[in-house]
């Protein structure tokens, strides 16, 4: 077998075409007579690459104009950092909604840097559920309110966002990112480590409105404020080249597909497989996300007991199923079916899924 059936959670899989493409221009690209990674980055070939990536992107998720694209570096881990050292002024609170690990890590960064507040959370229900909107509380004082709108690790995923006039809604789209079409006209600013959606480990993308920069703290380091990159056109210190070009190769890929409608439908189709295979066990298998709050993107499980959750990743893993553990923070399964995991490779597994529940 060539492709192994890939649900790892990120780094995960790549569309076959894209890294097919990138190796037939690894050695000599474009008539340079080097790789991508070898070009100086204030090239015309290199720049050819950047704006392609900011163009495609604004293509594919029709980004205003008063937006600025970002290519930066650090993970959404920094992120949750750099948010509020740029927003977060005296007087001001950065409300967080808590809907899973990754939204608790971004409120602990805050939490160093200004007031805080936490305007609805699901934590007291483990997590199963993305809160109504109606439930969340805001201050007049907020600088924004944040949200983690797929929780990779709990497999949820928002399904309606809450607008709130004269609120910066900030969201954290590293996990799901052009599952689906998105208003962006609707967030002050959404950010995404590339890593599974977009492309390789190594460049985040943050598309943000030109006024919250303007709005942004000017007294914290160079590199941190987001006016020096939008300044620079992400050119400030070197970006990583290769992740960019690697994220340009992703882009074009969705768009022959048919563009993000195109590939959130497949999504919608490939998650179906796995939760019906779920939803038809009789309660073999138990998911863990309350089902208005599924995501399309994690589907985590559980068998009924620890050992058969064992046997079964086991069984999955010696029938060619990679990255079905779930977090080791949390346990059980989970199956990862970002953009690029082909509908095969959910069918594969949920025909293990109901044989080796039959077989037990
Ligand atoms: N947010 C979410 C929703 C994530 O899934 C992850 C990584 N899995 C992160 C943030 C952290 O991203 P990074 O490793 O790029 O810092």
């Amino acid at each position: 077998m060539e492709r192994a059936y890939n649900f790892n959670a990120g780094p995960s899989a790549l569309p076959l075409e894209v890294l097919k493409r990138a190796q037939e221009e690894l050695v000599n690209f474009k008539q340079t007579g080097m790789s991508v990674m070898e070009l100086s980055h204030r090239s015309k070939e290199y720049d050819a690459v950047h704006t392609q990536a900011q163009s495609m992107l604004k293509e594919l998720l029709q980004i205003p104009n008063d937006y600025e694209v970002l290519f930066l570096q650090g993970g959404a881990s920094l992120q949750f950092a750099q948010i509020p050292m740029n927003l977060l002024k005296e007087g001001k609170i950065g409300n967080y909604v808590l809907t899973g690990s990754w939204s608790e890590k971004a409120l602990k960064e805050a939490k160093l840097i200004g007031e805080t507040f936490i305007g609805a959370s699901t934590k007291e229900k483990g997590y199963r559920s993305i809160p109504n909107v109606e439930e969340i509380s805001i201050n007049k004082n907020d600088a924004y309110l944040h949200v983690t709108s797929n929780n990779t690790i709990y497999g949820t995923q928002w399904h309606q966002f809450p607008e709130f006039e004269n609120t910066s809604l900030i969201a954290d789209m590293s996990s799901d990112i052009l599952c689906r079409p998105i208003q962006v006209e609707n967030f002050s600013m959404i950010y995404a480590g590339a890593q599974k959606n977009l492309g390789p480990s190594g460049v985040t993308v943050v598309i943000v409105k030109k006024q919250l920069i303007e709005d942004s703290r000017q007294d914290i380091p160079t590199i941190l404020r987001y006016s020096t990159h939008a300044d620079a056109n992400s050119l400030y210190n070197t970006p990583p080249t290769f992740a960019i070009y690697m994220l340009a190769k992703v882009l074009e890929w969705v768009k022959d597909q048919g563009g993000v409608q195109t590939v959130e439908k497949r999504n919608i189709e490939k998650a179906k497989l796995i939760y019906d295979a779920i939803d038809e066990s009789n309660g073999f298998y138990r998911g863990h996300a309350e089902k208005d709050s599924r995501s399309l993107m994690n589907i985590t499980f559980n068998l009924p007991s620890d050992e058969l959750n064992k046997k079964f990743l086991a069984e999955a893993k010696a029938a060619g199923f990679v990255g079905l553990n779930g977090h080791r923070s949390v346990g059980g399964c989970r199956a990862s079916t970002y953009n690029a995991v082909p509908i095969e490779a959910c069918e594969a597994l949920r025909e293990f899924m109901i044989t080796f529940r039959n077989n037990q």
